[in-house]
């Protein structure tokens, strides 16, 4: 039996208008195919745009901002938070279960606990350790009988609701796809695959037919937000063949989409394929700290601790005979709280001054091409320097280099190397 994963993202059921262009999506698909035999269909659904939004609000404003509250990614509150925003998503599975039934395809919902989806219990941020389907889905979806599962979801070992952190329907669809063994995983949303650069903030970028993990990975995690960072690692893991396409398009009309595979099946490597950028960055400078051994595992040690996701990290010697420079990003929501620890711990680290930015943001060019080219670095440098663009901090890795500049220029930033690299569509 072949079975195939569909996931609809937050616009594509934006409203029932939609939904029911989804469901003759889905009728299309669960058509048989050549060999005459029927597909077995899994559907994840996102909730309807804006929804989330809304919840998590909603949560906040009952919860309020305390140090414990979502907002800070404490644990205090998180369960609740939990139970408050999961419920768009249960929602829409039973708008398109109806509108798959109203044109006579069998559909049914299937909420996590009902599977179950069983996630750990680092609430608001939940990572998936298992679909325990004892075969009643798959015998359902082979049965022809459509499956639609909310997405973003799951259930701890007790029985709690989690969620898997913003975006994290694309990780439900993967993760039901190597639990079905799926051939294919669908993820249909408002763009019509992965681009060389959000298409949204540059008109001249180009749609890629063929991306490598490795790319889209770096891309995802350096602010690309078609696909969750972790859906991506998890499709590398499992080897589960993705494809990112339209679900603006009527059955039957042209969608190609973008069909993300192993870096040896394409066969002309771009040296950069993409230009990221993430306007949810802070830079955070410690001045005049002991240069000694064990003090950077100490500063660091005390963020990790506070569940702080340091991003690029830069020493430099301080012109002070025995004393360093520390720099650091990490995400904006979490400056407050970084400033908290390191100030609570000065009579240990003894820094002289420290400086927050929030007004940065992280512009990256990614590409497996990168490996094996000189002179990367420096069309990058000079592209933004020839737009008067200051860079603060400059990281790098095989395949991708980033740096954080004046949040203000990162339109022009992505513009201009997009430019630099070739990559505008003619
Ligand atoms: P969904 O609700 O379907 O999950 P998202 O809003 O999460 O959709 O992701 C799709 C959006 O990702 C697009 O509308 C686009 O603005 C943005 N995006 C950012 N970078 C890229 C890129 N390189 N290629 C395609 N889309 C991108
Ligand atoms: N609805 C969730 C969000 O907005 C999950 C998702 O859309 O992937 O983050
Ligand atoms: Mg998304």
């Amino acid at each position: 039996m072949t079975r195939v994963v569909m996931k609809f993202g937050g616009t594509s059921v934006g409203d029932v208008e939609r939904i029911r262009r989804v469901a003759r999506i889905v009728a299309a698909e669960r058509k048989p195919g050549p060999d005459g035999k029927q597909r077995g269909i899994a559907v994840v659904v996102s909730a309807m745009s804006g929804e989330t939004d809304k919840l998590v609000k909603l949560a906040r404003d009952a919860g309020g901002e305390t140090p414990n509250g979502p907002a800070a990614g404490g644990a205090g509150f998180d369960d609740e938070y939990d139970v408050i925003v999961s419920t768009g998503e249960q929602v829409t599975t039973g708008l398109l279960a109806l509108a798959l039934r109203q044109i006579g395809i069998p559909a049914r919902s299937w909420q996590n606990w009902q599977m179950p989806l069983k996630t750990d219990a680092a609430h608001a941020k939940a990572r998936i350790d298992a679909i325990d389907e004892k075969g009643e889905l798959a015998r359902s979806i082979d049965a022809g009988e459509v499956a639609v599962i909310p997405g973003f979801q799951g259930v701890t070992a007790d029985g709690r609701i989690t969620t898997l952190g913003r975006g994290g329907s694309d990780t439900s669809a993967v993760a039901v796809a190597a639990a079905l063994k799926a051939d294919r995983c669908d993820i249909y949303t408002d763009v019509d695959g992965v681009y060389t650069t959000d298409p949204r903030i540059v008109p001249k970028a180009r749609r890629l037919d063929r991306i490598s993990y490795e790319e889209i990975l770096e891309m995802a995690s350096l602010g690309a937000k078609v696909l969750q960072t972790r859906s991506v690692e998890l499709a590398m893991a499992q080897r589960v063949p993705v494809r990112v396409l339209s679900s603006f398009v009527e059955p039957g009309e042209p969608n190609a989409g973008t069909i993300v595979c192993d870096e040896e099946e394409i066969v002309e490597k771009q040296i950069v394929s993409g230009v990221a950028y993430s306007r949810d960055e802070a830079k955070v400078s410690l001045i005049g700290v002991v240069d000694a051994p064990g003090v950077a595992a100490d500063i660091f040690g005390r963020l990790a601790d506070a569940n702080i996701n340091v991003d690029m990290i830069v020493q430099s010697q301080s012109r002070q005979e025995g004393k360093q420079n520390i720099v650091f990003t990490c995400p904006d929501r979490d400056a407050p709280r970084a400033s908290d620890i390191l100030h609570g711990a000065h009579e240990k680290i003894a820094f002289d001054e420290l400086h927050i930015k929030r007004d940065v943001a992280k512009v990256s060019v990614i590409g497996i091409g990168m490996k094996s080219q000189v002179g990367v670095a420096r069309t990058m440098f000079s592209a933004l320097a020839q737009k008067g663009i200051n860079i603060e901090v400059i990281a790098t890795s095989e395949i991708k280099i980033s740096v954080i500049i004046d949040a203000q220029y990162v339109e022009l930033a992505v513009r201009a190397l997009h430019t630099a690299y070739g990559l505008d569509a003619a």
